[in-house]
């Protein structure tokens, strides 16, 4: 719940992650926050900028691009973090620096054929279906080594690591269950593919912010308690 200035919250969620890292003996800059702005005006992610904050998340491309455009003067790093269909990807290739939800191959060789050559390797995350819902995108775990071995390939994408959005846990569940999940295969992916960057696990959101940080995230996704509910 948004309880003060966007400021404000951004304080008392930094000061979340710096306790929770604390009690698993985590380095507190162990964590980066991802500030998640969808449907939030230009003017709330300047708001944070001038916070502190640099790392924003983005669901939908076209009111991306638009923020993007009344922000340039800010050096922001722009995350994509929402769905994305075979036809748009030239514009997450060209003006993102991170992109979280790969699940399949067509996709990710597009947005490396399409990435500028200017620009350094766009950063990927797997989207992992870690819950195995119908509903959800993502790779099945299964399928996840034949996926990130080709992803691996591409020459104008840097394979960073995995991303989840594990399906909603009752009171009394644990939630760290689908993120230690996670966790277990990013490890076995460092072991069947030594060569490459993963050190990410992007997982972790308002709700189950400090249940991610004690299985290992090293991206949070948060909204909500930065800049207040969403309508
Ligand atoms: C909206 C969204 C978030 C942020 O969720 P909150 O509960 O508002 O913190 C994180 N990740 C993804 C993929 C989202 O779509």
């Amino acid at each position: 719940m948004r309880k003060g200035s966007i400021a404000e919250n951004l304080n008392s969620v930094t000061e979340r992650i710096v306790t929770a890292c604390r009690f698993c003996d985590r380095k507190t800059d162990a964590v980066t926050l991802l500030a998640v702005s969808k449907t939030r005006p230009a003017a709330d992610l300047r708001a944070a900028f001038a916070a502190g904050q640099r790392h924003f998340g983005e669901n939908y491309l076209q009111e991306a691009l638009e923020k993007q455009e009344a922000l340039t003067d800010l050096d922001i790093v722009w995350h994509f973090i929402g769905p994305l269909q075979s036809n748009k990807t030239r514009d997450v290739a060209t003006h993102f620096h991170w992109l979280h939800t790969v699940d399949r191959l067509k996709v990710a060789r597009r947005l490396s054929e399409q990435r500028p050559g200017a620009l350094p390797p766009l950063n990927v995350c797997l989207q992992v279906n870690i819950d195995g819902e119908d509903s959800k995108s993502g790779v099945a775990p299964e399928a996840l080594p034949a996926l990130a071995a080709a992803v691996a390939e591409l020459p104008n994408l840097r394979l960073r690591g995995l991303m989840a959005i594990p399906a909603p846990r009752g009171e009394n569940e644990d939630q760290r269950v689908p993120f230690r999940r996670l966790a277990a295969l990013l490890e076995a992916l460092q072991r069947q593919l030594p060569e490459q960057p993963l050190d990410t696990l992007s997982m972790g959101m308002s709700g189950d912010m400090e249940a991610a940080i004690f299985s290992g995230a090293t991206i949070v996704r948060i909204g909500t308690d930065i800049f207040g509910a969403r309508k």
